[in-house]
């Protein structure tokens, strides 16, 4: 392992360590050919407790931070795993948490804690709005005791591998509301029940072995028990979870970056062309050794966003530049692995194309690289929304 500095959290980057190579590159590698859900993976890491780190101790899990969460991510991915298979686990229950009424906190997060039961979805985006939020035109109307749910989903991940997902939709008119983003509500959609009343599936082929899909909703009824807080402020509430979310995903790509540099660092001082290793060339070590120092300046501020999240302090911008730095950099050292490893990056057997294919996705989800500048330009710089 190739490290400047000491690592934080030794002794659980350890024990997360020997869990992941018990899954080698061969696991992953048929896993991904496929096209399957990596379950004994995930099994494993629940049954370890790990997915669980960030739920209180009085609701079963660990109660750690978002660093220690921030580690187990970050193994997962430096081991040559995927934590997208399974990271909605580890923070989509922030917004039970930090939202839901006593009661249901007793209901959901021992079980999500065990892994009795997973949450693994959240249902935010649609086909017709995208990024553009507060447009949503999923429906939530109240009738007596139960919301009726219409309207459609796009890009919702692992809802063939959880028991429950936390929807997003409209329970006032946009027309009728002050402000865009009020008027939207939160509430937890049993999966299972709801693909036998009113919700289809529809599995998206995809780049990346990411289990993901469309959704279409007609007259599902949801329980009015089901709605998470205050109705109508359900937006807020998901952006609150944002935060952890970002910062979890930049330690993914801080591990992904490691592991390409890791690789090609290797491959390069052993694969001798012209007389001499490729790795003795400017030319191949410079890109390698910018990629290093990128993961590396990312992953200072990915500790930022950690401590002041941690310390309940205001993190959307460090959260939102740690996403961007270190996406960009787990892709740089993505590039430069491949392109080192010649014609075997290409092979599926050196593992660099699939590694290549799941770290691009970041650039995109959860987040935009162009909507972290927006975010920055606006919030941090006091520029004008440009949107
Ligand atoms: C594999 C995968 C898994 C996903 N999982 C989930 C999930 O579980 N739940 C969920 O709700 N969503 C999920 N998403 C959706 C994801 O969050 C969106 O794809 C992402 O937010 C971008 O939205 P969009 O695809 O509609 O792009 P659009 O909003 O159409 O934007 C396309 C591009 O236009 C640019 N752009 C848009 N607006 C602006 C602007 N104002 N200024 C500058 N540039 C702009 C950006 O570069 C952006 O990449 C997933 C997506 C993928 C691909």
């Amino acid at each position: 392992m190739l490290r400047s500095s000491p690592e934080q959290h030794a002794e659980l980057r350890d024990a997360v360590r020997s869990l992941c190579a018990q899954f080698p590159d061969e696991y992953h590698r048929r896993i991904d050919a496929e096209r399957a859900y990596p379950e004994a993976f995930v099994d494993a890491l629940t049954e370890a407790g790990w997915l669980a780190a960030l739920i209180p101790h009085e609701y079963g899990g660990s109660g750690l931070g978002l660093a220690e969460a921030s580690v187990i991510m970050e193994e997962i991915n430096r081991s040559g795993g995927n934590a997208g298979a399974c990271h909605g686990q580890m923070y989509n229950m922030g917004t039970l948490l930090r939202h839901g009424s006593e009661q249901q906190k007793q209901l959901y997060l021992p079980k999500i804690a065990s892994g009795e039961w997973r949450l693994q979805s959240m249902g935010v985006t649609e086909p017709g709005t995208g990024t553009d939020t507060t447009k949503i035109k999923t429906t939530a109307l109240k009738k007596g005791d139960r919301y009726v749910v219409n309207g459609q989903k796009v890009w919702i991940s692992r809802v063939q591998h959880s028991d429950w997902m936390i929807l997003l939709a409209r329970t006032t008119p946009l027309a009728e509301v002050t402000k865009k983003t009020e008027g939207m509500s939160i509430f937890m959609v049993d999966l299972r029940l709801a693909e036998k009343s009113g919700l289809s599936v529809r599995p998206i082929a995809n780049m990346v072995n990411h289990e993901t899909n469309e959704l279409f909703f007609e007259n599902l009824e949801i329980p009015a028990d089901n709605l998470i807080g205050r109705e109508g402020q359900g937006f807020r509430y998901i952006l609150d979870g944002l935060n952890a979310e970002r910062t979890l995903i930049a330690a993914e790509c801080i591990g992904d970056g490691r592991w390409f540099i890791d690789r090609v660092t290797a491959y390069v001082k052993d694969r001798v062309v012209f007389g001499r290793p490729i790795g003795q060339n400017q030319g191949v070590q410079f890109p390698i050794a910018d990629a290093y120092i990128e993961v590396e300046a990312a992953d200072l501020m990915r500790w930022q966003a950690c401590a002041l999240f941690d310390r309940h302090e205001p993190c959307g911008a460090q959260a939102n530049m740690a996403k961007y730095l270190a996406a960009k950099a787990s892709w740089e050292a993505a590039n430069a692995c491949l392109q080192f490893h010649g014609g075997f990056g290409f092979a599926h057997e050196y593992d660099v194309e699939r590694k290549f294919r799941e770290t691009r996705l970041y650039q995109v989800a959860p987040i935009s690289t162009n909507m972290v500048y927006a975010y920055i330009a606006e919030h941090v710089l006091g520029l004008p929304r440009s949107y």
